[in-house]
């Protein structure tokens, strides 16, 4: 449920040029109003699971974007029966949307390349069909070896960026192996995003190595017992498996609106487990990578 310090769940993934939505509870483009995000620049949008807190804000948003003048397409990812859901809401409610809509249902076990970026789904334990992604950015070029590039004679100009570009490149009639002069590629950033579960082996999976995990943590460790009656993690469960997992930050959110005003208690809990955590609140942004 949403209080007047938390919203339900909504978040934004920010690429180079597009940006991502995961989840998109009711409210959550009211929200987006007191953000950088723009409707018109969200180019995909994934779903966890079709309970209302993820999902009920996705036909005023997809609306609204229209309206705004979002012109370019955009694919919504969602588990089986988004495709009937939505559309049977914007045929009732009769609305109309100025661009394309892809609707895809994924499965257990699918990839997907968007945007250039590599997501791979896969279902966790929940109460209801859930499920979470992990997003691999691609390569990145690697940095030019200045000094080495300067010992050839070559000035500082526009041929740095056709030596990390190309191949090879042509300085004062002499040919050059651009990767003698620039550092191997490096691995993009990693992130997982999970939707509502109890610990399962899928999440692990998802969750090995990454740069950054989200997970939820609906519930404290005094409350174990109602965690696992709702088909939800606790603060110690969510921090466990960032631990085992190895990740490089954990992001907790879904917090049970319980607990509003006792927020150092949530957090120190998390951060007993996994120090390098974050309890997510409206509006919070954290930077992957550099
Ligand atoms: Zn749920
Ligand atoms: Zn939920």
């Amino acid at each position: 449920m949403p209080s007047k310090q938390r919203n339900v769940s909504g978040l934004a993934l920010t690429l180079a040029k597009q940006t991502w939505l995961i989840d998109c509870g009711e409210a959550t483009q009211h929200q987006m109003l007191h953000t950088k995000v723009k409707p018109r620049k969200v180019s995909a949008v994934w779903v966890t699971h079709l309970h209302g807190d993820h999902v009920f804000g996705l036909p005023g948003f997809l609306s609204t974007r229209s309206a705004l003048d979002g012109s370019s397409p955009l694919t919504l990812y969602g588990p089986k029966g988004i495709k009937k859901w939505l559309e049977l809401t914007m045929k009732v409610t009769g609305s109309y949307l100025g661009y394309d809509l892809t609707i895809v249902e994924y499965e257990d076990g699918d990839t997907f390349e968007q945007d250039g970026h590599i997501v791979t789904v896969r279902r966790l334990e929940h109460r209801f069909p859930s499920y979470g992604f992990r997003i691999e950015a691609p390569e990145r070029p690697g940095a030019l070896l200045v000094e080495k590039v300067k010992a050839l004679g070559i000035p500082s100009g526009p041929i740095y960026r056709t030596i990390k570009q190309s191949d090879t490149f042509e300085f004062e009639g002499k040919t050059y192996a651009s990767k003698e002069y620039v550092t191997d590629t490096v691995a993009g950033p990693v992130v997982a995003i999970l939707g509502d579960t109890v610990p399962c082996p899928n999440a692990a999976i998802l969750a090995t190595g990454v740069d950054v995990l989200v997970h939820e943590a609906t519930f404290m460790q005094a409350e174990a017992k109602l965690a696992r009656q709702y088909g939800h993690s606790t603060t110690v469960e969510a921090a466990t498996l960032a631990k085992t997992a190895q990740v490089g930050r954990l992001i907790v959110t879904h917090i049970s609106a319980r607990y509003q005003g006792r927020d150092e208690a949530f957090v120190d809990e998390v951060r007993t487990v996994f120090p390098d955590s974050h309890v997510a609140t409206d509006f919070f942004e954290f930077t992957v990578g550099d």
